[in-house]
């Protein structure tokens, strides 16, 4: 579920959609969802629920309780796993405590730096002081699993400053940790300030290090790498983003979310306006759809799956496109093989984790076979 709002506006780097919160809208956009809910979710039982966006803790703690509500209509007997996500600028014990009433029991939280030169930086509107608190807060509602996100290669920084990110991030003894590298997106503030010569664009080289920096700092501590940018204690990966690598079924709601069936996907209008008119006549808020043709559907599924520890799993990857993927890529396989960049079993192909800065290279090889 997609929450269209920020508050009190958008980072300098974000290019998702969102709004600036405002109340009228807020109301709006609510009651919208719960026609979007009721109508799409109608005998959906879910394995996992994410309620993201944009800004779910940017709500007023009466628009979150209706938010829970509005998802009140999905059947929770086949949940595993609730995450909402929280900005440490708009979140306190109250709508902690809301979340974890309405049956959240995962929380990520969008630290992304203990820095508050660089939070200021990339235009967040929270200090570091106020995402230490927002663990603590989370922690004493209850929620027994919490994931952090972090942001690296943030220009400026030196390496030194990067591990004591990692090193402040673990001393919160979080769950899991989920590390992006800052990218310029055009159209975006800072994309317009590298632009204008403000700060450089981050060397690849140095990028590539602080990966292997923060796969060996993190495994050391007990955080397992399962996906390229994603760590975990054991047990706790994230069951929602699983299913989205492995090309799995999703219902999106709210503006500009995605839904994809394992053939077709279908996204919602980015425009909180545009989506509340649409429900308010009774059509469906989708304006774009399109059906993937198999090769296309095998090259987006093994370019997922290579985002993983476990790589290409041939029964997986059978069941999501009806193909065997060491069939279908067995030259492709091969090769990459012989360079080093994939290694494999009888039923598995996977990316050493000393080549996993590669990642998006290895995966364009699939794309390019699979069209
Ligand atoms: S809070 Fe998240 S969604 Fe909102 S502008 Fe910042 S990065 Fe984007």
């Amino acid at each position: 579920m997609h929450v269209p709002f920020c508050s009190p506006g958008k980072c300098r780097y974000c290019d998702f959609y969102s709004v600036p919160r405002e109340e009228g809208l807020e109301a709006l956009f609510l009651r919208a969802l719960r026609r979007e809910a009721e109508t799409a979710g109608a005998g959906v039982a879910p394995r996992t629920i994410y309620v993201g966006g944009g800004t779910p803790t940017a709500l007023s703690e009466l628009s979150l309780l209706m938010l829970f509500e509005a998802l009140s209509v999905f059947s929770r007997h086949a949940l595993e796993e609730f995450t909402v996500e929280a900005n440490p600028g708009t979140f306190g014990a109250a709508k902690a405590e809301l979340m974890r009433n309405g049956g959240a029991d995962r929380i990520s939280i969008g630290v992304q730096s203990f820095d508050d030169g660089v939070l200021r930086f990339l235009g967040r509107h929270h200090t570091a002081r106020e995402a230490v608190e927002a663990v603590r807060i989370a922690r004493r509602a209850g929620f027994e699993n919490v994931s952090l996100d972090l942001i690296s290669d943030v220009p400026g920084t030196g390496r030194e400053d990067w591990r004591g990110e990692l090193e402040a991030a673990v001393a919160l003894e979080p769950d899991h940790i989920s590390v992006y590298s800052l990218t310029q997106e055009p159209g975006t503030p800072l994309h317009a300030a590298m632009e204008r010569g403000e700060f450089e664009p981050f060397d690849p080289d140095e990028s590539a290090a602080r990966m292997e920096l923060t796969a060996s700092f993190l495994e050391s501590h007990g955080y397992g790498r399962y996906e390229i940018s994603n760590y975990a204690l054991p047990g706790r990966e994230c069951a929602h983003n699983r299913i989205y690598w492995r090309n799995g079924p999703v219902l999106g709601l709210g503006p500009s979310a995605v839904t994809f069936d394992g053939r077709t996907r279908t996204r919602n209008v980015a425009d909180v306006e545009g989506y509340v008119r649409a429900l308010e006549r009774g059509e469906r808020p989708a304006v774009f759809s399109e059906t993937l043709a198999a090769r296309r559907l095998a090259g987006e599924t093994a370019m997922l799956m290579l985002r993983r520890r476990e790589g290409i799993v041939r029964s997986e990857f059978l069941a999501v496109t009806g193909e065997d993927p060491f069939s279908l890529y067995a030259e492709t396989i091969a090769d990459l093989e012989s360079q080093g960049l994939l290694e494999r079993d009888g039923e598995s192909a996977r990316i050493p984790p000393s080549r996993m800065a590669l990642a998006d290279h290895v995966a364009l090889h699939f794309i390019e076979t699979g069209e």
